[in-house]
């Protein structure tokens, strides 16, 4: 054989490789349009029968030289990308995913925006305890243009001989001192049957990072009018997580704001360790705002301010933060909460730093 021959058969077996190319693509378009028709009338996109059949006739016309043992296999090959091909149709991006709704969402109470631009701080105590705490707690935030006071009702605590929450009557309590001082109220809620009434005394429902995964909870939020703010769970992947937003996202409610919070791991020097990495990826992954609880994630006062710089530096929407007249006596968290001069120092330090807007006259 000539090196011409050669060279000839090459170009007919580009030719072939082409038609085969532009057969398997038009094979493939079929195949979608296939796979629509089954979805409409939710026909299940694998069918074993109708296999067969087809690999069945493909052998019976085999002229060769392929043995029909090649010819099945290479076709299952076909039908296998097929399959996988309709599977991908039927994948829609979830609720949370960014490339269901590319903008940003803004959840917006009142005059606050959460995923508006400028970053929201949520400050106060871990547990309401009483009128006197919230009232010299409610001053020291109004001085430092808080807009959105936090404060545990139902505190979800590790032993049940600890301080449990005062219930209904803390989020009254809450209620009380953030109108006073012009700000939103947000508040855990752990039972599904007090979502309801919660709706009366809070702006957002909080779901902590222990309920994360309280789907029974997640699917009560997700039905009502009211945003709320997601914790991630202790062990939760990124995954998880956006699931969890999902379901109150599939229920109906979209005010869904994230809060990133440290996680479980085997490092000792914090109280959980702060995935900071989580709040671009969950920026990038879904539409959603995202929060950074510096205080739960870090459990520690002296490292407070650069974990604030950072989540904010990072993209995160905003920071939570526990503040508490006088941390030393407090029912719960009393290690890591700030008291109202260190919160200020911390708020003047992000303010110069430019990490915060100054405060409005
Ligand atoms: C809280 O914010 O009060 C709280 C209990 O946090 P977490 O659910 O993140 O532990
Ligand atoms: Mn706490």
């Amino acid at each position: 054989m000539s090196l011409e021959q050669l060279e000839k058969l090459r170009t007919q077996l580009d030719e072939i490789n082409f038609d085969i190319l532009r057969l398997l693509n038009a094979r493939a378009g079929v195949v979608e349009e296939i796979g629509q028709v089954k979805r409409l009338q939710g026909i299940e996109a694998f069918d074993p029968e109708r296999e067969k059949q087809m690999l069945d006739l493909l052998v019976k016309e085999n002229p060769g030289p392929f043995d029909d043992n090649t010819i099945r296999y290479l076709f299952k090959q076909i039908f296998q990308a097929s399959l996988g091909l309709q599977e991908e149709q039927e994948k829609k991006p979830l609720l949370v995913s960014r490339k269901r709704r590319q903008e940003d969402t803004v959840v917006t109470i009142g005059n606050v925006r959460f995923g508006g631009g400028a970053p929201v701080v949520v400050a106060g105590p871990c547990s309401v305890e009483n009128e006197r705490q919230m009232e010299l707690v409610g001053q020291g935030l109004q001085q430092q243009g808080i807009q959105v006071m936090r404060g545990g009702a139902y505190k979800p605590r590790t032993s049940p001989y600890d301080f449990q929450g005062l219930g209904e009557e803390g989020l009254k309590l809450l209620r009380k001192t953030s109108d006073r001082y012009g700000m939103l109220a947000i508040s855990e809620i752990v039972s599904p049957s007090d979502v309801e009434m919660a709706l009366d005394y809070v702006d957002v429902i909080q779901i902590g990072a222990r309920n994360m995964q309280n789907f029974e909870l997640l699917k009560v939020v997700g039905a009502v009018k009211k945003p709320v703010l997601l914790k991630r769970g202790l062990s939760a992947t990124i995954e998880e997580f956006l699931y969890a937003a999902e379901y109150i996202m599939s229920r109906g409610n979209d005010q869904v704001i994230l809060c990133e919070r440290g996680i479980r791991t085997y490092e000792k020097a914090t109280r959980n360790t702060l995935d900071i990495s989580a709040v671009p990826i969950l920026k990038q992954e879904s539409h959603l705002p995202v929060l950074v609880d510096i205080t739960h994630s870090t459990g520690r006062k002296d490292i407070m301010e650069p974990i604030a710089r950072a989540a904010l530096a990072v993209g995160a929407d905003g920071i939570m933060v526990e503040v508490h007249p006088e941390p030393s006596v407090a029912l719960s968290d009393a290690k890591q909460q700030l008291n109202i001069p260190q919160f200020e120092t911390l708020m003047n330090a992000l303010r110069n730093a430019k990490y915060l807007p100054s405060i409005p006259a």
